[in-house]
C-alpha cells in the first residue's frame, strides 16, 4: 500500500484541481491519498468523487496554520467532522485574516514592484485559501522572478519585510479543536524552516491530543528524521511520511515519501472510520 498523506490542490496553493490531484496520484501508483489544503475543507467533495472513479482511498484533511509567538506551525488534521461549528469557524477566521494579510502584503509590495490586487486575484483560483504562493505567481507574471521558489528566496521569505503576520490560533488550541471534531492531529514537518517546535513543545502537544509527527518530508535531514522517530517512540505517537505536493508550485513529487499501512489504519481507527 502506497499512502501519501499531505498534498495540496487549487483549494489552497496547489496548482492541480482536486480531480487532477487524484488523477496524478493514480498515475503515481498511490493507493491512499490525503488532501490537506491550508485552512480549508473546500476540496473534499471533488477529491472524494475522483477517488471513487480512480479507486483511490481519499483521506480528507486540512493543513492548519497556527502560531507560537512569531513562529508559524503547521498542523495536519485528518478526517475531522467538517460541520463541527467551532473548528469550521476558526478555519473561516483564518481564511478571512489571510485575505486582510494578503492585501497588506500587496500594499507593501506595491511600493517596490508594479503589483496590484487584481493581478494577485487573477492568480488565485476561485474559493482558494489565499497565501504567499498566489502573490508569488503574480510577481512571476510581472517578471520579478522566474518561479515561485525564486520569489520566496528573494522577496517573500519567512519573516521578511513583506511577510505580514496574521492572527491564527496556537497549535495547542487547534489540536484540542481537531480532536473535539473527531479528527486526527499530526504535526507537519516540525524540522522544516516553518514550524521549529522544541521537543518540549511537541511533548506538550501530545498532552493536548497530538497523534503523530510527520517525519519523512523533503525538508527534513536524515539526522532530523532519526531524532524525530526516537522522539515519537518516546512519546508513544506514530510517524508519517508524505510529499507535500503542490502540483507545479513546488518540486515535491507525489509519493516521494510514504506513510506505513499500519499508521493509515491507526488514523482511520482514531477517527472511527472502520
Ligand atoms: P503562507 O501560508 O501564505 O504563509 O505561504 C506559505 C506557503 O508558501 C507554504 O505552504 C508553501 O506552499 C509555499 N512556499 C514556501 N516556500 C516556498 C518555496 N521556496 N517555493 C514554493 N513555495 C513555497
Ligand atoms: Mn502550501
Ligand atoms: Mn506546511
Ligand atoms: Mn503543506
Amino acid at each position: 500500500m502506497r499512502a501519501d498523506l499531505h498534498t495540496h490542490s487549487t483549494a489552497s496553493d496547489g496548482t492541480t484541481t482536486p480531480s487532477e490531484l487524484v488523477a496524478a496520484a493514480a498515475a503515481a501508483g498511490i493507493d491512499v491519498l490525503a488532501i490537506t489544503d491550508h485552512d480549508t475543507t473546500a476540496g473534499w467533495e471533488e477529491a472524494l468523487a475522483a477517488g471513487d472513479r480512480y479507486g483511490i482511498r481519499i483521506i480528507p484533511g486540512s493543513e492548519i496554520t497556527t502560531r507560537v509567538g512569531r513562529n508559524k506551525v503547521h498542523l495536519l488534521s485528518y478526517l475531522q467532522r467538517r460541520d463541527d461549528e467551532e473548528l469550521a469557524a476558526r478555519l473561516a477566521d483564518s481564511r478571512s485574516s489571510r485575505v486582510v494579510r494578503a492585501r497588506s502584503m500587496v500594499e507593501l509590495l506595491a511600493r517596490d514592484y508594479p503589483i496590484t490586487w487584481d493581478v494577485v486575484l487573477r492568480h488565485t483560483p476561485p474559493g482558494a485559501t489565499i497565501g504567499r504562493p498566489h502573490i508569488a505567481d503574480a510577481l512571476v507574471e510581472l517578471g520579478v522572478a522566474p518561479n515561485r521558489d525564486e520569489v520566496f528566496t528573494t522577496v517573500l521569505y519567512d519573516g521578511g519585510r513583506y511577510d505580514v503576520p496574521n492572527a491564527v490560533p496556537t497549535p495547542v488550541e487547534m489540536v484540542g479543536l481537531v480532536r473535539a471534531a473527531g479528527g486526527v492531529p499530526v504535526i507537519a514537518h516540525p524540522r522544516a524552516r516553518v514550524g521549529q517546535l522544541t521537543e518540549q513543545q511537541i511533548a506538550d502537544l501530545v498532552d493536548a491530543g497530538l497523534a503523530g509527527i510527520e517525519v519523512d518530508h523533503r525538508d527534513h535531514s536524515e539526522a532530523d528524521r532519526r531524532r524525530l522517530r526516537e522522539l515519537a517512540s518516546e512519546l508513544g505517537i506514530f510517524v508519517t511520511g508524505s510529499s507535500d505536493y503542490h502540483g507545479a508550485g513546488k518540486l515535491n513529487e507525489l509519493g516521494e515519501n510514504l506513510t506505513a499501512p499500519e499508521v493509515v489504519e491507526q488514523i482511520l481507527d482514531l477517527a472511527g472510520h472502520r
